[in-house]
Protein backbone atom coordinates (compact mmCIF):
# COMPACT_ATOMS: atom_id res chain seq x y z
CA UNK A 1 0.00 0.00 0.00
CA UNK A 2 1.33 3.24 -1.06
CA UNK A 3 0.13 4.56 2.70
CA UNK A 4 3.56 2.31 3.95
CA UNK A 5 6.07 3.72 1.60
CA UNK A 6 9.15 3.65 3.56
CA UNK A 7 7.87 1.22 6.84
CA UNK A 8 8.68 -1.75 7.44
CA UNK A 9 5.54 -3.27 7.90
CA UNK A 10 6.52 -6.97 9.50
CA UNK A 11 8.88 -4.84 11.95
CA UNK A 12 5.50 -2.56 12.75
CA UNK A 13 3.21 -5.74 12.84
CA UNK A 14 6.03 -6.84 16.13
CA UNK A 15 5.66 -3.12 17.53
CA UNK A 16 2.18 -3.35 17.88
CA UNK A 17 1.89 -6.63 19.69
CA UNK A 18 4.69 -5.48 21.44
CA UNK A 19 2.45 -2.06 22.44
CA UNK A 20 -0.80 -3.87 22.61
CA UNK A 21 0.88 -5.90 25.63
CA UNK A 22 2.53 -2.81 27.03
CA UNK A 23 -0.45 -0.69 27.41
CA UNK A 24 -2.69 -3.72 29.07
CA UNK A 25 -0.02 -4.18 31.78
CA UNK A 26 -0.07 -0.24 32.42
CA UNK A 27 -4.03 0.33 32.55
CA UNK A 28 -5.64 -2.26 35.37
CA UNK A 29 -7.97 -0.23 36.56
CA UNK A 30 -9.09 0.48 32.85
CA UNK A 31 -9.25 -3.39 32.11
CA UNK A 32 -10.90 -4.00 35.28
CA UNK A 33 -13.54 -1.09 34.75
CA UNK A 34 -14.10 -1.89 30.68
CA UNK A 35 -14.84 -5.46 31.81
CA UNK A 36 -17.57 -4.44 34.29
CA UNK A 37 -19.30 -2.39 31.52
CA UNK A 38 -19.39 -5.00 29.37
CA UNK A 39 -22.47 -6.38 30.84
CA UNK A 40 -24.74 -3.26 30.59
CA UNK A 41 -23.65 -0.85 27.98
CA UNK A 42 -23.40 -1.42 24.29
CA UNK A 43 -20.06 -2.62 22.89
CA UNK A 44 -19.32 -2.17 26.84
CA UNK A 45 -19.12 1.47 26.18
CA UNK A 46 -21.21 4.94 26.60
CA UNK A 47 -21.11 5.70 22.71
CA UNK A 48 -20.15 2.46 20.56
CA UNK A 49 -17.07 4.81 18.87
CA UNK A 50 -15.28 5.08 22.15
CA UNK A 51 -13.85 1.80 20.53
CA UNK A 52 -12.83 3.70 17.53
CA UNK A 53 -9.19 4.41 19.57
CA UNK A 54 -7.44 1.45 18.52
CA UNK A 55 -6.66 0.41 22.48
CA UNK A 56 -6.98 -3.53 23.24
CA UNK A 57 -9.65 -2.25 25.55
CA UNK A 58 -11.26 1.42 26.48
CA UNK A 59 -9.56 3.86 28.28
CA UNK A 60 -10.98 4.85 31.22
CA UNK A 61 -10.67 8.66 32.36
CA UNK A 62 -10.27 9.58 36.22
CA UNK A 63 -10.19 13.56 35.05
CA UNK A 64 -9.07 15.81 32.44
CA UNK A 65 -7.92 19.07 32.92
CA UNK A 66 -6.24 22.12 30.59
CA UNK A 67 -4.26 20.49 28.16
CA UNK A 68 -4.11 16.68 29.85
CA UNK A 69 -6.20 13.77 31.10
CA UNK A 70 -5.15 11.52 33.59
CA UNK A 71 -6.42 8.09 33.47
CA UNK A 72 -7.77 5.70 36.36
CA UNK A 73 -4.61 3.95 36.42
CA UNK A 74 -2.96 7.53 37.44
CA UNK A 75 -0.96 8.64 34.24
CA UNK A 76 -1.27 11.51 32.99
CA UNK A 77 -1.23 12.45 28.94
CA UNK A 78 -0.64 15.38 26.95
CA UNK A 79 -4.10 15.69 25.21
CA UNK A 80 -3.85 16.78 21.92
CA UNK A 81 -7.24 15.44 20.84
CA UNK A 82 -8.99 18.05 23.15
CA UNK A 83 -12.11 15.88 22.74
CA UNK A 84 -11.92 15.69 18.97
CA UNK A 85 -12.83 19.47 19.07
CA UNK A 86 -15.31 19.97 21.92
CA UNK A 87 -12.15 20.62 24.69
CA UNK A 88 -10.69 22.88 22.09
CA UNK A 89 -10.07 25.50 24.73
CA UNK A 90 -8.85 23.28 27.27
CA UNK A 91 -10.35 20.89 29.43
CA UNK A 92 -12.75 22.69 31.83
CA UNK A 93 -11.24 26.49 30.96
CA UNK A 94 -11.89 28.26 34.46
CA UNK A 95 -14.31 31.01 33.01
CA UNK A 96 -16.24 28.32 32.01
CA UNK A 97 -16.01 25.99 35.38
CA UNK A 98 -16.93 29.20 37.18
CA UNK A 99 -20.03 30.02 35.32
CA UNK A 100 -21.37 26.50 35.09
CA UNK A 101 -20.63 26.16 39.14
CA UNK A 102 -22.72 29.59 39.51
CA UNK A 103 -25.69 28.52 37.64
CA UNK A 104 -25.18 24.62 38.89
CA UNK A 105 -28.10 26.54 41.98
CA UNK A 106 -29.90 28.34 39.97
CA UNK A 107 -31.32 25.96 37.90
CA UNK A 108 -30.39 24.34 34.46
CA UNK A 109 -33.78 24.42 32.51
CA UNK A 110 -36.78 26.07 32.23
CA UNK A 111 -37.68 26.31 28.73
CA UNK A 112 -37.10 30.27 29.29
CA UNK A 113 -34.19 32.68 28.64
CA UNK A 114 -32.23 34.48 30.81
CA UNK A 115 -29.57 37.69 30.29
CA UNK A 116 -27.32 35.32 28.78
CA UNK A 117 -29.35 34.99 25.82
CA UNK A 118 -29.14 38.18 24.65
CA UNK A 119 -25.76 38.38 25.43
CA UNK A 120 -24.60 35.60 23.52
CA UNK A 121 -26.74 36.60 20.48
CA UNK A 122 -24.95 39.83 20.71
CA UNK A 123 -21.28 37.99 20.54
CA UNK A 124 -21.95 35.31 18.03
CA UNK A 125 -23.11 38.33 16.14
CA UNK A 126 -20.31 40.54 16.18
CA UNK A 127 -17.44 37.82 16.26
CA UNK A 128 -19.19 36.25 13.17
CA UNK A 129 -20.68 38.87 11.52
CA UNK A 130 -24.15 37.44 10.73
CA UNK A 131 -26.62 39.06 12.87
CA UNK A 132 -29.33 36.30 14.05
CA UNK A 133 -28.77 33.38 16.00
CA UNK A 134 -30.28 30.01 16.86
CA UNK A 135 -28.95 27.25 19.39
CA UNK A 136 -28.89 23.05 19.52
CA UNK A 137 -27.26 20.71 21.40
CA UNK A 138 -24.98 19.26 19.36
CA UNK A 139 -23.06 19.98 15.78
CA UNK A 140 -25.01 17.23 14.45
CA UNK A 141 -28.73 18.84 15.51
CA UNK A 142 -27.30 22.63 14.43
CA UNK A 143 -27.04 21.33 11.16
CA UNK A 144 -30.33 19.80 11.03
CA UNK A 145 -31.81 22.77 11.74
CA UNK A 146 -30.23 24.94 9.47
CA UNK A 147 -31.23 22.77 6.47
CA UNK A 148 -34.66 22.22 7.66
CA UNK A 149 -35.13 26.55 8.19
CA UNK A 150 -33.12 26.38 4.65
CA UNK A 151 -35.81 23.93 2.97
CA UNK A 152 -38.41 25.91 4.58
CA UNK A 153 -37.08 29.09 3.35
CA UNK A 154 -36.36 28.55 -0.16
CA UNK A 155 -39.22 25.72 -0.92
CA UNK A 156 -36.36 24.15 -2.90
CA UNK A 157 -35.70 20.03 -1.82
CA UNK A 158 -32.38 19.12 -2.23
CA UNK A 159 -28.89 20.01 -0.52
CA UNK A 160 -25.37 19.73 -2.02
CA UNK A 161 -22.72 18.02 0.31
CA UNK A 162 -19.01 17.67 -0.95
CA UNK A 163 -17.59 13.80 -1.16
CA UNK A 164 -16.11 12.28 2.05
CA UNK A 165 -17.96 15.02 4.09
CA UNK A 166 -19.16 14.63 7.47
CA UNK A 167 -21.43 17.11 9.42
CA UNK A 168 -22.69 14.83 12.10
CA UNK A 169 -25.21 12.15 12.31
CA UNK A 170 -27.97 14.32 10.38
CA UNK A 171 -28.93 11.67 7.63
CA UNK A 172 -28.67 13.89 4.35
CA UNK A 173 -24.93 14.15 4.43
CA UNK A 174 -24.11 10.26 4.44
CA UNK A 175 -24.10 10.55 0.31
CA UNK A 176 -20.60 9.53 -1.22
CA UNK A 177 -18.77 9.60 -4.97
CA UNK A 178 -17.62 5.82 -5.65
CA UNK A 179 -16.19 5.93 -8.94
CA UNK A 180 -17.82 9.24 -9.84
CA UNK A 181 -20.97 8.39 -9.06
CA UNK A 182 -23.30 9.39 -5.87
CA UNK A 183 -24.01 6.12 -3.32
CA UNK A 184 -25.51 6.60 -0.32
CA UNK A 185 -22.85 5.47 2.44
CA UNK A 186 -23.27 1.92 3.38
CA UNK A 187 -21.68 2.13 7.04
CA UNK A 188 -25.47 4.01 7.89
CA UNK A 189 -27.34 2.19 10.12
CA UNK A 190 -30.82 1.41 9.84
CA UNK A 191 -31.42 4.51 6.87
CA UNK A 192 -34.68 3.75 5.31
CA UNK A 193 -35.35 6.63 2.83
CA UNK A 194 -33.60 7.08 -0.10
CA UNK A 195 -30.91 10.10 0.62
CA UNK A 196 -29.98 9.88 -3.57
CA UNK A 197 -33.71 11.73 -4.15
CA UNK A 198 -32.62 14.72 -2.21
CA UNK A 199 -28.89 14.77 -1.70
CA UNK A 200 -26.67 15.88 -4.48
CA UNK A 201 -22.42 15.43 -3.90
CA UNK A 202 -19.49 16.41 -5.63
CA UNK A 203 -15.76 16.41 -5.38
CA UNK A 204 -14.34 19.31 -3.45
CA UNK A 205 -12.38 22.14 -5.33
CA UNK A 206 -14.69 21.00 -8.72
CA UNK A 207 -16.21 24.28 -9.61
CA UNK A 208 -17.18 22.87 -13.16
CA UNK A 209 -19.30 20.35 -11.33
CA UNK A 210 -20.56 22.22 -8.33
CA UNK A 211 -22.15 24.12 -11.51
CA UNK A 212 -23.64 21.69 -13.39
CA UNK A 213 -24.61 20.46 -9.87
CA UNK A 214 -26.44 23.41 -9.08
CA UNK A 215 -27.74 24.45 -12.53
CA UNK A 216 -31.51 22.79 -12.24
CA UNK A 217 -32.09 25.83 -9.53
CA UNK A 218 -33.37 22.80 -6.98
CA UNK A 219 -31.18 22.93 -4.59
CA UNK A 220 -31.89 24.37 -1.75
CA UNK A 221 -28.21 24.90 0.05
CA UNK A 222 -25.07 23.98 0.31
CA UNK A 223 -23.45 22.37 3.50
CA UNK A 224 -19.71 22.84 3.85
CA UNK A 225 -16.92 22.81 5.77
CA UNK A 226 -14.70 25.50 4.89
CA UNK A 227 -11.70 23.06 4.47
CA UNK A 228 -12.56 19.79 4.50
CA UNK A 229 -11.13 18.12 8.04
CA UNK A 230 -13.42 14.78 8.55
CA UNK A 231 -11.62 12.89 6.14
CA UNK A 232 -8.14 14.01 6.53
CA UNK A 233 -8.01 17.66 5.43
CA UNK A 234 -8.23 18.73 1.90
CA UNK A 235 -7.41 22.40 1.47
CA UNK A 236 -9.46 24.56 -0.53
CA UNK A 237 -7.54 24.98 -3.66
CA UNK A 238 -6.70 29.28 -4.09
CA UNK A 239 -9.53 30.98 -5.92
CA UNK A 240 -11.99 27.97 -5.35
CA UNK A 241 -13.87 29.70 -2.41
CA UNK A 242 -14.74 32.61 -4.33
CA UNK A 243 -15.63 31.34 -7.71
CA UNK A 244 -17.48 28.62 -5.88
CA UNK A 245 -20.14 31.85 -4.04
CA UNK A 246 -20.18 32.89 -7.58
CA UNK A 247 -21.90 30.09 -8.71
CA UNK A 248 -23.95 29.59 -5.60
CA UNK A 249 -25.37 32.66 -5.49
CA UNK A 250 -25.96 32.74 -9.36
CA UNK A 251 -28.51 29.67 -8.91
CA UNK A 252 -30.06 30.85 -6.06
CA UNK A 253 -28.20 28.25 -3.90
CA UNK A 254 -27.71 29.08 -0.11
CA UNK A 255 -24.22 28.64 1.81
CA UNK A 256 -24.02 27.07 4.86
CA UNK A 257 -20.36 27.20 6.47
CA UNK A 258 -20.00 23.99 9.28
CA UNK A 259 -17.33 25.94 11.71
CA UNK A 260 -17.08 22.97 14.35
CA UNK A 261 -13.68 22.15 13.15
CA UNK A 262 -12.36 25.02 11.10
CA UNK A 263 -12.84 27.33 14.18
CA UNK A 264 -9.57 26.54 14.89
CA UNK A 265 -8.43 29.24 12.02
CA UNK A 266 -9.32 32.15 14.85
CA UNK A 267 -11.95 33.68 16.87
CA UNK A 268 -14.28 34.50 13.86
CA UNK A 269 -13.48 31.25 11.88
CA UNK A 270 -12.51 30.11 8.97
CA UNK A 271 -15.01 32.18 6.51
CA UNK A 272 -14.55 35.39 8.30
CA UNK A 273 -10.57 35.14 8.18
CA UNK A 274 -11.23 34.35 4.73
CA UNK A 275 -13.63 36.49 3.35
CA UNK A 276 -16.57 33.82 2.29
CA UNK A 277 -20.01 35.37 2.31
CA UNK A 278 -21.95 32.83 3.50
CA UNK A 279 -25.85 32.76 4.51
CA UNK A 280 -25.96 30.63 7.11
CA UNK A 281 -23.00 29.90 9.63
CA UNK A 282 -23.00 26.11 12.46
CA UNK A 283 -20.44 25.67 15.11
CA UNK A 284 -20.68 23.19 17.57
CA UNK A 285 -18.51 21.36 19.97
CA UNK A 286 -16.21 23.73 22.10
CA UNK A 287 -18.57 27.26 21.69
CA UNK A 288 -19.85 26.25 25.34
CA UNK A 289 -16.36 25.18 26.41
CA UNK A 290 -16.97 21.93 26.50
CA UNK A 291 -20.31 21.90 27.83
CA UNK A 292 -23.07 20.34 25.39
CA UNK A 293 -24.29 22.89 22.86
CA UNK A 294 -24.33 24.45 19.48
CA UNK A 295 -25.29 27.79 17.18
CA UNK A 296 -26.19 28.86 14.31
CA UNK A 297 -26.78 32.18 12.45
CA UNK A 298 -28.21 33.62 9.17
CA UNK A 299 -28.16 36.43 7.21
CA UNK A 300 -30.63 39.49 7.87
CA UNK A 301 -32.43 38.69 4.64
CA UNK A 302 -32.64 34.30 5.24
CA UNK A 303 -33.89 35.22 8.80
CA UNK A 304 -36.47 37.26 7.21
CA UNK A 305 -37.33 34.25 5.31
CA UNK A 306 -37.09 31.70 7.78
CA UNK A 307 -39.59 33.76 9.74
CA UNK A 308 -41.96 33.94 7.33
CA UNK A 309 -41.78 30.12 6.79
CA UNK A 310 -42.64 29.73 10.02
CA UNK A 311 -45.31 32.41 10.19
CA UNK A 312 -46.69 31.12 7.19
CA UNK A 313 -46.92 26.93 8.03
CA UNK A 314 -49.54 25.62 10.30
CA UNK A 315 -49.55 25.81 13.71
CA UNK A 316 -47.77 22.66 14.90
CA UNK A 317 -44.36 20.70 15.61
CA UNK A 318 -41.35 22.45 13.01
CA UNK A 319 -39.38 19.72 13.53
CA UNK A 320 -36.60 22.44 14.90
CA UNK A 321 -35.36 22.41 18.18
CA UNK A 322 -35.42 19.72 21.30
CA UNK A 323 -36.50 20.51 24.83
CA UNK A 324 -33.39 21.74 26.52
CA UNK A 325 -32.13 23.05 23.35
CA UNK A 326 -30.76 27.11 24.98
CA UNK A 327 -31.12 25.36 28.74
CA UNK A 328 -29.44 27.97 30.95
CA UNK A 329 -26.77 25.97 32.02
CA UNK A 330 -25.56 26.08 28.22
CA UNK A 331 -26.03 29.72 27.18
CA UNK A 332 -23.96 30.21 30.86
CA UNK A 333 -21.40 28.01 29.33
CA UNK A 334 -21.20 29.81 26.46
CA UNK A 335 -21.37 33.22 27.75
CA UNK A 336 -18.05 32.41 29.67
CA UNK A 337 -16.32 31.01 26.84
CA UNK A 338 -17.51 33.48 24.41
CA UNK A 339 -16.27 36.38 26.26
CA UNK A 340 -13.05 35.09 28.27
CA UNK A 341 -11.89 31.84 26.74
CA UNK A 342 -12.33 32.07 22.84
CA UNK A 343 -10.59 35.37 22.85
CA UNK A 344 -7.81 36.67 20.58
CA UNK A 345 -4.61 36.32 23.37
CA UNK A 346 -5.73 32.27 23.36
CA UNK A 347 -5.46 32.13 19.56
CA UNK A 348 -2.52 34.33 20.03
CA UNK A 349 -0.90 31.09 21.97
CA UNK A 350 -2.48 28.67 19.93
CA UNK A 351 -1.68 29.62 16.72
CA UNK A 352 1.76 30.19 17.20
CA UNK A 353 2.21 26.98 18.74
CA UNK A 354 0.49 24.92 16.16
CA UNK A 355 2.96 26.42 14.12
CA UNK A 356 5.94 24.96 16.08
CA UNK A 357 4.16 21.94 16.04
CA UNK A 358 3.58 21.82 12.46
CA UNK A 359 7.55 22.21 12.06
CA UNK A 360 8.67 19.91 14.11
CA UNK A 361 6.57 17.34 12.53
CA UNK A 362 7.84 17.93 9.07
CA UNK A 363 11.29 17.76 10.67
CA UNK A 364 10.82 14.44 12.29
CA UNK A 365 9.00 13.34 8.97
CA UNK A 366 11.71 14.21 6.79
CA UNK A 367 14.38 12.19 9.26
CA UNK A 368 13.08 8.93 8.74
CA UNK A 369 12.91 9.84 5.07
CA UNK A 370 8.79 9.11 5.11
CA UNK A 371 6.82 10.92 2.11
CA UNK A 372 3.73 12.03 4.29
CA UNK A 373 2.72 15.46 4.67
CA UNK A 374 1.45 17.92 7.42
CA UNK A 375 -1.66 20.34 7.03
CA UNK A 376 -2.34 22.98 9.21
CA UNK A 377 -5.59 24.97 9.78
CA UNK A 378 -4.20 27.44 12.51
CA UNK A 379 -4.76 25.44 15.75
CA UNK A 380 -5.47 21.61 13.82
CA UNK A 381 -2.66 20.01 12.28
CA UNK A 382 -2.95 16.62 10.39
CA UNK A 383 0.33 14.36 9.11
CA UNK A 384 -1.16 12.46 6.42
CA UNK A 385 0.23 9.75 4.52
CA UNK A 386 1.39 11.48 1.16
CA UNK A 387 3.77 13.75 0.15
CA UNK A 388 1.55 16.45 -1.00
CA UNK A 389 -1.73 17.40 0.65
CA UNK A 390 -4.95 15.71 -0.89
CA UNK A 391 -6.93 17.69 -3.36
CA UNK A 392 -10.52 16.22 -2.65
CA UNK A 393 -12.51 13.39 -1.17
CA UNK A 394 -11.89 10.78 -3.08
CA UNK A 395 -8.06 11.41 -2.97
CA UNK A 396 -8.43 11.99 0.80
CA UNK A 397 -9.94 8.58 1.33
CA UNK A 398 -7.08 6.51 -0.55
CA UNK A 399 -4.42 7.80 1.81
CA UNK A 400 -6.58 6.56 4.78
CA UNK A 401 -5.04 3.69 6.65
CA UNK A 402 -6.49 2.93 9.86
CA UNK A 403 -4.63 0.12 11.09
CA UNK A 404 -1.53 2.41 10.65
CA UNK A 405 -3.21 4.93 12.43
CA UNK A 406 -3.95 3.11 15.78
CA UNK A 407 -0.36 1.84 15.65
CA UNK A 408 0.75 5.42 16.07
CA UNK A 409 -1.81 6.27 17.98
CA UNK A 410 -1.19 3.81 20.79
CA UNK A 411 2.41 3.82 20.64
CA UNK A 412 1.80 7.66 21.77
CA UNK A 413 -0.64 7.09 23.76
CA UNK A 414 1.75 4.21 25.57
CA UNK A 415 4.35 7.40 25.55
CA UNK A 416 2.25 9.99 27.33
CA UNK A 417 0.92 11.66 24.27
CA UNK A 418 -2.87 11.33 23.13
CA UNK A 419 -4.13 12.60 19.49
CA UNK A 420 -7.47 12.25 17.84
CA UNK A 421 -8.60 8.41 16.90
CA UNK A 422 -9.51 9.43 13.29
CA UNK A 423 -6.66 9.97 10.99
CA UNK A 424 -3.54 11.37 12.73
CA UNK A 425 -5.69 15.19 13.91
CA UNK A 426 -4.01 16.99 16.39
CA UNK A 427 -5.33 20.55 17.99
CA UNK A 428 -3.36 23.01 20.17
CA UNK A 429 -5.45 24.33 23.11
CA UNK A 430 -4.85 27.62 25.61
CA UNK A 431 -2.71 25.19 28.25
CA UNK A 432 -0.59 23.52 25.19
CA UNK A 433 3.11 24.40 26.25
CA UNK A 434 6.38 24.01 23.91
CA UNK A 435 6.85 20.78 26.50
CA UNK A 436 3.89 19.14 25.44
CA UNK A 437 4.79 19.49 21.86
CA UNK A 438 8.45 18.69 22.88
CA UNK A 439 7.13 15.50 24.22
CA UNK A 440 4.64 14.80 20.96
CA UNK A 441 7.49 14.75 18.96
CA UNK A 442 9.85 13.12 20.63
CA UNK A 443 7.02 10.17 21.74
CA UNK A 444 6.25 10.21 17.00
CA UNK A 445 10.45 9.70 16.50
CA UNK A 446 10.42 7.04 19.01
CA UNK A 447 7.50 5.35 16.91
CA UNK A 448 8.17 5.85 13.81
CA UNK A 449 12.27 4.46 14.51
CA UNK A 450 10.74 1.73 15.31
CA UNK A 451 8.44 0.48 12.42
CA UNK A 452 10.55 2.38 9.69
CA UNK A 453 12.99 0.38 7.23
CA UNK A 454 16.74 0.62 8.83
CA UNK A 455 19.35 1.38 6.07
N1 LIG B 1 -19.69 19.20 11.84
C1 LIG B 1 -18.40 18.90 11.72
C2 LIG B 1 -17.57 19.64 10.75
C3 LIG B 1 -17.85 17.89 12.51
O1 LIG B 1 -16.55 17.60 12.38
C4 LIG B 1 -18.66 17.21 13.43
C5 LIG B 1 -18.13 16.08 14.30
N2 LIG B 1 -16.90 15.60 14.02
C6 LIG B 1 -19.99 17.57 13.50
C7 LIG B 1 -20.48 18.58 12.71
C8 LIG B 1 -20.92 16.89 14.46
O2 LIG B 1 -20.62 17.20 15.76
P1 LIG B 1 -21.39 16.43 16.93
O3 LIG B 1 -20.96 15.00 16.81
O4 LIG B 1 -20.89 17.09 18.16
O5 LIG B 1 -22.84 16.62 16.71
Amino acid sequence: RPTRAGLDWPRAQAFLTQERARFTNAHPRSAALAARARDHLLFGVPLHWMNDWGTPFALHVDHASGAQVTDVDGHTLVDFCLGDTGAMFGHSPAPVADAVTRQATRGYTTMLATEDAAVVGEQLAQRFGLPVWQFAMSATDANRYIVRWLRAATGRKKILVFNGCYHGTIEDVFVDLVDGRPVQRDSLLGQVHNLLDTTVVVEFNDLAALDAALAAGDVACVLAEPVMTNIGMVLPEPGFWAEAQKIIRRHGTLLVMDETHTISTGPGGYAHAHGIAADALVLGKPVGGGVPCAVYGMSAELAARAERAKREAPPGHSGIGTTLTGNMLAMAAMRAALTEVMTPAAYGHMLALAQRLAAGLREVIARHGLPWCVTQVGARIEFQFCPTPPGNGSEADRILDGELEHLIHLGLLNRGVMITPFHNMMLVCPQTTDEHVAQLIGALDEVLTQITQKA
